[in-house]
């Protein structure tokens, strides 16, 4: 071969060897990072942005400014433990065992927990490169084969369950927490899969939590990451930093909520300062509606009907704020989205695959978050009481075939036979049954229930088995 020709042949490789390497240089710069700032019992009117007229929440205001709020945002159930399976997997939890009508939800003497077949958020991006981290409460298993370090995240710190168990005293939880009582729950806080505190001091669990998201953001800066950030609180019983004591017009839960603020602003700011918030999508909402039976100190779901424990809008609907400066077209969206969504969002964003061999229930929306489309890929929601689908919505019609107010106001569910209708665009109170002029609409939607449950086929459920049964 003649040398000019070797010479051409070696500077094309080099061309092609610069061009390529340079391509995937930039494909992973566009990966963006995740952030999801999830609250506990925190209800759809608690924040200013959504109505709320004494609680201040200025910076998660601002980052609804700049960014997204989304007034139509679900979980996959109205209580913790499913819920939160839901959003970490994508999938309903009767799919894979992580509700139950008998114990709705983990407890410090169960068993079982978030099966480790289980495919969660953080193991799907780590297969794509990103670095993970949770903070705060997890409540899918505290055994240390279902905790975050076995389920994809590279550490954890945080109280496992909900911040009420292991109770030690019989005083009531308002007193408590005016005293500030935080001995009376012997919760464990845990660094990955250890436990270094207990009880955990939970008035300053709040700042802890913050501090702690804020250094996995300087410490992953320069590579993909997401971060699962999961506030124990405003879960009864309140607790908050001397900062934020009596600071809330609205008393000791606008405290507590108003901290929060505080830590979505600290988070935000971290972000901004290691030059990632413009790649970084971030998602603040709550596991399920308001604790309504603690009075002031349980929240609001504002002109929704109901809280947490219900299949009615108050216990599933949920205040979301989304954020990705540069990405997103501020605004309102009405559109429907839920937490399901994000397994599928993020993966997607990530240039990941789904793995086939698994139904999600969760739809991509990032094309919608990108603006490709205006229309999201999600047109109904199917709402779950422990292992019975009670009520589905689709677009604007929502059909209940059973109802249970929160907890302990009403001892079984109603059936209803011909089932209550409403529509949540005039009415999202869920006030004006308008079964008896819409039969046609109840048939749709009777239809699109039996569907679904075709699809299903339930499992054993891991939330009642009992530590040494
Ligand atoms: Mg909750």
């Amino acid at each position: 071969m003649p040398k000019a020709d070797v010479m051409i042949r070696i500077s094309v490789s080099a061309l092609l060897a610069v061009f390529f390497c340079h391509t995937l240089t930039a494909g992973a710069a566009e990966r963006p990072n995740f952030v999801v700032i999830f609250c506990d019992d925190l209800g759809y009117g608690d924040l200013s942005c959504f109505g709320h007229p004494s609680i201040k929440t200025p910076h998660l205001d601002a980052m609804a400014a700049e960014g997204q709020k989304w007034t139509n945002f679900y979980v996959a159930a109205c209580v913790c433990t499913p819920s939160r399976a839901g959003l970490l997997t994508g999938r309903l939890p009767i799919r894979n065992g992580m509700c139950s009508d008998t114990r709705r939800v983990l407890f410090p003497d169960s068993s079982g927990g978030l099966p480790t077949s289980e495919i969660t958020i953080a193991s799907a991006l780590k297969k794509e490169g990103y670095r993970t981290a949770a903070v705060g409460k997890w409540h899918l298993g505290h055994l240390p084969e279902f905790l975050p370090t076995s389920h994809g995240f590279e550490s954890y710190l945080g109280i496992p369950y909900s911040n009420d168990m292991d109770k030690l005293d019989k005083i009531d939880q308002f007193l408590l927490a005016e005293q500030e009582k935080f001995t009376s729950y012997n919760v464990p806080l845990l660094r990955n899969k250890e436990v270094i505190e207990r009880p955990t001091d939970q008035r300053t669990i709040t700042k802890r939590y913050t501090e702690e998201a804020v250094k996995k953001i300087g410490e992953f800066k320069e590579e993909p990451f997401f971060i699962y950030l999961a506030h124990s609180l405003p879960h009864i019983p309140l607790f908050r930093s001397a900062e934020f004591k009596d600071t809330s017009a609205n008393g000791i839960y606008g405290d507590v909520i108003e901290e929060i603020d505080w830590s979505v602003g600290q988070v935000r700011k971290a972000l901004k300062e290691t030059g990632v918030l413009e790649n970084t999508l971030v998602v603040f909402t709550s596991d399920n509606g308001p604790w309504e039976r603690f009075k002031t100190h349980g929240g609001s779901a504002g002109m929704l009907r109901d809280g947490k424990g219900s299949t009615w809008e108050g216990g599933m609907r949920e205040p979301t704020v989304v954020s990705w400066p540069g990405t997103l077209k501020p605004g309102t969206v009405t559109e429907i989205g839920a937490t399901l969504d994000l397994l599928p969002t993020f993966v997607s964003l990530a240039g990941g695959n789904l793995p086939e061999d698994r139904i999600y229930d969760g739809h991509d929306l990032s094309d919608f978050l990108k603006g490709k489309t205006d229309k999201s890929p999600r047109e109904a929601v199917f709402y779950y009481h422990g292992e019975q689908l009670f009520a589905v919505r689709k677009g604007n019609y929502k059909v209940h075939f059973k109802t249970k107010t929160s907890y302990v106001k009403q001892k079984q569910a109603e059936v209803h036979d011909p089932a209550l209708l409403y529509h949540l665009g005039h009415d999202p109170g869920e006030e004006w049954n308008i079964a008896p002029e819409n039969p046609e609409i109840i048939e749709e939607l009777t239809a699109l229930a039996d569907e679904h449950r075709k699809g299903i086929k339930p499992v054993k459920s891991h939330l009642t088995g009992r530590i040494g049964e």
